[in-house]
């Protein structure tokens, strides 16, 4: 039997948005989707694994293989240091299998995706209010105070991105969220999972 290829969807927001909170809920409820893992030259970030996470590379490597044309898209993400790129290997078999692909990428590089594959579902998450950034990169305690507020100062440009965006979703209730990101999903035509149990993640746990 054909299979039906998968569709590309692109999450952008800024940082301390709860991006990777919503990923880890969606995940866990929606075998139907799969994550794309990003390379980056960063070093991993305490509690971060390898191939999980990121496929955390050397520059010289991530240059190597930008050279052989294996990123689909890579940039230095904007007022960060490092690379960041999207490996082709991530993405073009899970579509050929029939995987819904989730990137968590930032504008630059879904401008870029969207050139490769322009019925992506991009969808921006936005705070309700520019205060809960700080709020919440606070809480998270990961940065220090000076690389919080660079990211601050990042996110204030990248909030004015937010209309290239097809969907944008405002992260003020995480469950509200992962509701109205999952109706974007279905509408846009997810298939149910072939074993679906009827989870949602609305019922999953946040902490897992
Ligand atoms: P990002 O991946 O966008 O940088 P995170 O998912 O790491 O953001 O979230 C940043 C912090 O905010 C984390 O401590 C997370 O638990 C918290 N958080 C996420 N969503 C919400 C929400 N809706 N309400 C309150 N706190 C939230
Ligand atoms: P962090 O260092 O906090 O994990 O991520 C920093 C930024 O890099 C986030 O805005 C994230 O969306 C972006 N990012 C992560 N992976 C990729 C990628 O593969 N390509 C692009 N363009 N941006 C990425």
């Amino acid at each position: 039997m054909e299979v039906r290829p998968g569709k590309l969807v692109v999450i952008s927001g800024p940082s301390g948005v709860g991006k990777s909170t919503i990923l880890r809920r969606l995940l866990a409820a929606l075998p139907q989707l799969v994550p794309s893992v990003s390379a980056t030259t960063r070093p991993p970030r305490s509690g971060e694994r390898d191939g999980v996470d990121y496929h955390f590379i050397p520059l010289a490597e991530f240059e190597r293989r930008r050279a052989e044309g294996e990123f689909l898209e890579c940039c230095r993400v904007y007022g960060r240091e490092h690379w960041y790129g999207t490996l082709a290997s991530e993405v073009a078999p899970r579509l050929a299998a029939g995987k819904w692909v989730v990137l968590e990428i930032d504008v630059e590089g879904t401008l870029s995706i969207l050139e490769r594959y322009p019925d992506a579902i991009t969808i921006f998450v936005e705070p309700a209010h520019p205060d809960q950034l700080l709020q919440r990169l606070q809480g998270r305690g990961t940065e220090s105070a000076e690389a919080m507020a660079r990211r601050l100062e990042v996110a204030r440009r990248e909030l004015l991105e937010a209309h290239r965006y097809r969907h944008r979703v405002v992260n003020d209730d995480v469950d509200t969220a992962l509701a109205e990101i999952e109706r974007i999903l279905f509408a846009a035509g997810l298939p149910q999972a072939a074993d679906t149990t009827g989870r949602s993640a609305l019922h999953t746990n946040a902490s897992s």
